[in-house]
This record gives structure tokens, sequence and C-alpha cells, in this order.
């Protein structure tokens, strides 16, 4: 039996473990990948520390944010050679339910907190065996780079893609939490929007990024942030997107949102808020953004293949994820924290 190192959850609760695995043959429809980057997202920290019960069942490998090269086809698969550059969707969607059917495979029918390292073996281990239909041809792009579109890049451009139809020229958005996501989504407002872009992080570091990445203005987090923002912009804003989701950036979201705005919700912070018609602006939006569309995958693998965004991330060996993930925890990794295989 031929076994590899992978990076796993082994019991809810207690820090994950290096164990050797089966190196997986892929059947009809899959495909092999050998792994060359694996972004390391706040939700890993997340799975880290859950009870059992929300993301699937013990043991499985860690990763999500998965890219490499096709190193084996199973039968049937087209479209992918052995050798391609390939990312693999962070979304783990069926393909032909209605919603997948009408593009919206964040919205699949048979959708699950289980993925590829969310609950099913991901990319943290050699090998990753996938679904061809997750698979995207990065082309020439590097898939080390690459890798955090899997998720933060993508989860970031659906997010922004769901404010557009308020974000007219001349509008202001405000992104709080620019970390992985928050740091893309700066980058897809400045390129798809005439807006005046507001970043909001609790880390200074992170706001020097978010200016030098296309922010207009970067405000410290806390509670003088709503005064401070509306000051800078004479007044309420068209569009929040809130990459933290803790009450008091939806408290603040929220406070800052004008009529017919939209508040959108991808951070996974426990936060509470209460909601109302009279809590909102009239015609205010308040929205959980989860996941992408295929659609999006390869709308931002082209804008990367363009030039047209910054893939910065800080590289870790796969002997050292424990390293990458405590310096994600404490916000100091520059970029995405990418695990490399070599
Ligand atoms: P990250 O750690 O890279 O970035 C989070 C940023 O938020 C950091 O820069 C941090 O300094 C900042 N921050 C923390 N508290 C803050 C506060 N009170 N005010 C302002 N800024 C604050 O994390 P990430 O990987 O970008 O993930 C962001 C969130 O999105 C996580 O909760 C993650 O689980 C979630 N997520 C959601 C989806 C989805 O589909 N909805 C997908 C991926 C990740
Ligand atoms: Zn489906």
């Amino acid at each position: 039996m031929a076994t590899m190192t992978a990076f796993r959850m082994v019991r809810w609760g207690a820090p994950p473990e290096y164990q050797e695995v089966e190196i997986p043959k892929p059947g009809p429809g899959q495909v092999l990948v050998r792994m060359a980057g694996a972004g390391l997202c706040r939700t890993d920290l997340h799975i880290l520390h859950s009870p059992p019960g929300i993301w699937g069942d013990v043991p499985f490998t860690l990763g999500h944010e998965n890219a490499g090269r096709i190193a084996e086809v199973g039968e049937g698969v087209t479209g992918v050679a052995v050798d391609d550059g390939v990312i693999v969707s962070g979304v783990n969607f069926c393909g032909h339910c209605d919603t997948c059917v009408r593009g919206l495979q964040n919205e699949c029918r048979h959708l699950q907190m289980s993925g590829y390292g969310t609950g099913d073996d991901g990319g943290l281990a050699e090998y990753l065996l996938a679904e061809a239909r997750h698979v995207v041809r990065l082309g020439e792009l590097d898939p080390v780079r690459a890798a955090p579109l899997a998720d933060a890049g993508s989860t970031s451009y659906h997010a922004v893609k769901r404010a557009l139809p308020v974000l007219l020229p001349g509008s202001t958005a405000v992104v709080i939490g620019v970390g992985g996501l928050g740091s893309y989504a700066v980058q897809y407002l400045r390129q798809l929007t005439g807006v005046r872009i507001v970043a909001v992080d609790t880390e200074k570091g992170r706001l020097e990024t978010a200016r030098h990445l296309g922010a207009h203005e970067a405000v410290v987090s806390g509670p003088s942030a709503a005064e401070e923002i509306k000051d800078l912009v004479h007044g309420p804003v068209e569009a929040v997107l809130d990459f933290v989701g803790a009450t008091p950036t939806l408290e603040l979201a929220v406070s800052l949102i004008g009529l017919g705005g939209r508040v959108l919700v991808a951070g996974i912070g426990g936060g509470e808020i209460p909601m109302g018609w009279e809590k909102l602006p009239m015609n205010a939006e308040f929205i959980n953004t989860t996941g992408f569309t295929v659609g999006d995958l390869n709308e931002v693998v082209a804008l990367a293949a363009a030039g047209r965004i910054e893939l910065t991330s800080t590289p870790f060996a796969f002997d050292r994820i424990e390293e990458g993930l405590e310096a994600l925890g404490k916000a100091t990794v520059v970029g995405r924290a990418v695990v490399t295989f070599d």
C-alpha cells in the first residue's frame, strides 16, 4: 500500500496530527491532484475549536484552499490531463440539482458543511482526491500563488458581486476585516467599481496592506469607527462587507448602512444583532453571503492570470503547518498563509 503524510483532524477539540494514510485512487469522474499549495483560512481555526456535529466526522485531512497538478485521471474524465495545473473549488457542489444547473453552486441542494478539508479529506497531504467537476484549470498560473483563490479569493469575489447593484460610481463600500478574504474584496471593488473604499481592521499592518491594494481610507476598528467613517464620507454608505461577523462588527455595519443599502456578512464570527423592519433603513438588506459559484472561480482565475490582482502570500513548509495556523490566528501573516509541498 502506497502511503503519504496528511495533516488530520483526529478528535474534536484536540490539535490536528500528522498521520500516514493511503494514497487514494481516482474512480470514475475523479482526479488525483498532486498538491502544490494549500491556503490556510480562519475557517480552519473555527474547525480546530469546534464541538462535534458541525463539520462532518473525524478523522479527515484538513485543507480547503487547494491547488496543484493533475497526477492521475479517473475513467470518463475529460478536459484535464496529467500535469495540468488546477485549482480545486472549496465549494462542494453536486453539479446536477436545480440550483447547480442554474449556476448557483453555492446553493447546491446537496451542499453540506462538509467538503474537502471541512469534513472530507482535504489538501494538507501530498495528494488530494477530487471530483473532476470541482477542478478549474490554471493555465500558466502558478498553483502555489493561486491556491487562496479556491476560497478566500472566490468567496470575497462573490460577496462583492452581490454588492455591485448598489455600488454606483460615487458611492461608498466599507470592508470590515481586511485579512485573507477582505484584502481580495478591496481589490475586486477597485477593479469592478468606481466606489470609494473604506477598510476597517484592528491591525495597523492589515490596514496598510489594504491601502496598498486600493482602499482609499483606512480606519481602526473600535467604538469610534462609525463616527469616523461617517465624518470621512459625509453620511451613510451603500454597502458594508463584514468579513469578521462578530457582534461589534455587525453593529458597526448596520449603523453605517443607508437607504436601500446592503450589509453582506461572510465572517463566521458568531455575532448576533437584533433584526427587524425598524432595525434597518428603508429598503436596506442584510445578506448572508456564503461560498461562490463555478463562474466566480473561473472569473477570479482569469483576473489573476491577467495580472489584475495581487496574490500575496507567506509560504509555510508542509512540516510547519502549526506555525502557519498560529500566524493566521495572530493576524501577523503577510497575505494568505500558504502551505507548500516539495
Ligand atoms: P483572516 O484572519 O485572514 O482575516 C480576518 C481579519 O479581520 C484580520 O485582518 C483581523 O485583524 C480582522 N479583525 C478581527 N477582528 C476584527 C474586528 N473586531 N474589527 C475589524 N477587523 C477585525 O480571516 P479570513 O480567512 O479572511 O476569514 C474571515 C472570515 O470569513 C472568517 O470568519 C472565516 O471563517 C470566514 N469565511 C467565510 C466563508 C463564507 O463562505 N462565508 C468562507 C471562508 C471564510
Ligand atoms: Zn447541486
